[in-house]
């Protein structure tokens, strides 16, 4: 049995029950770095070039956290998750990036995922993945089912509402039902920016204090999504954010949340299109605020930010219930 290291970083969030039903098939112990805290971000920053972006540094901190505990680390390549459409090119260059950043590491299980145009090169890849671990072709496909329903499962729990972290631990506490007028944000970004609670500087719970529940992307189905997306004036050929804008459409088109903060990382080319296109759709018509974070940002800028978000609609909430009643008493 192999010690597999998993960093709790960057595609964790969407892809670890997967992963870890995947190697615990194969009869392997899955590791997983600690969660994000000052030293892990301190080595991602001396380790990662400094034009990266705030996640993949982090990926790095995650990383070294690992090295020494584990047999393999497994670092998957992402390239394309659907036909047509790829991932950043940080996620393509993953494995190279860490090789190249972080020695005496273990030997790394770099899958490459190419479901554009390379689905037999995928299956081969898994297959031979398979084999440095010792398992049959068989076994794998057996594997890759188990995390395929793995998968589902935590994908059906966020829609659901649960959390990433109660999703992957799959067990979530007894909640109350929520006052008739709660405060509703939509918090899109990439899970790794937002589920991170160290990283984000508790974005989520910050807001929750507030009197806000917060909904994300994930609480929609991808299908539904990528539909919604298709409705922009532009085309988008990113997977994640494209799930980003879907869920902007929705938001925009039901208004089933009071206002929207996008959240993206400093240094992050596709999310600085996609939030730009994004806020040109929703602005005048939804509040929605971008906030971009980066190692530097401190907690008072933040804190600020979204105390002036919340009371701009929660004024604008009073404002809008005010006229309602009006409107219904004059009739
Ligand atoms: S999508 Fe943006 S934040 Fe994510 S890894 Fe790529 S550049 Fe970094």
């Amino acid at each position: 049995m192999a010690k597999v290291g998993i960093p709790r970083a960057l595609f964790y969030y969407d892809y670890f029950p997967l992963w870890q039903a995947f190697f615990e098939a194969l009869g392997h112990q899955v590791m997983v770095s600690d969660a994000t805290n000052k030293g892990i971000l301190e080595d991602g920053i001396k380790r990662a070039v400094d034009e990266t972006c705030l996640p993949v540094k982090l990926y790095m901190g995650h990383v070294q956290n690992l090295r020494d505990r584990v047999d393999y680390l497994f670092i998957p390549r992402l390239v394309s998750l659907e036909e047509k459409h790829f991932s950043c090119p940080k996620f393509i260059g993953l494995p190279d990036m860490v090789r190249g950043c972080v020695p005496n590491l273990p030997p790394i299980l770099d899958v490459l995922v190419d479901l554009t145009d390379n689905k037999k090169l995928t299956r081969s890849s898994l297959l031979e993945l398979g084999k440095l671990l010792g398992a049959s072709p068989a076994q794998v496909g057996g594997a890759y089912q188990a995390g395929l329903q793995a998968h589902r499962s935590y994908r059906a729990r966020l829609k659901q509402g649960w959390s990433h972290e109660e999703g992957i631990r799959g067990s979530r506490p007894e909640t109350l039902a929520e006052p008739e007028n709660l405060l509703r944000v939509a918090l899109l970004s990439h899970p790794y920016n937002i589920c991170d609670s160290w990283a984000s500087n508790n974005l989520m719970g910050k807001l929750k204090r507030m009197g806000a529940a917060v909904t994300t992307a994930d609480a929609l189905s991808l299908g539904y999504l990528r539909q919604k997306a298709n409705t922009l004036s532009e085309q988008i050929y990113w997977t994640f954010e494209k799930k980003l804008a879907g869920a902007a459409m929705h938001y925009l088109e039901t208004r089933e949340v009071d206002g929207i903060i996008l959240v993206m990382a400093f240094e992050c080319g596709p999310d600085s299109l996609v939030t730009e296109l994004i806020e040109r759709e929703v602005r005048d018509k939804l509040p929605v605020m971008t906030l971009c974070m980066d190692e530097h940002t401190g907690e008072a800028g933040i804190m600020t930010r979204l105390e002036a978000f919340v009371d701009m609609i929660v004024r604008q909430k009073s404002r809008q219930e005010a006229a309602a009643a009006k409107e219904w008493a004059e009739a």
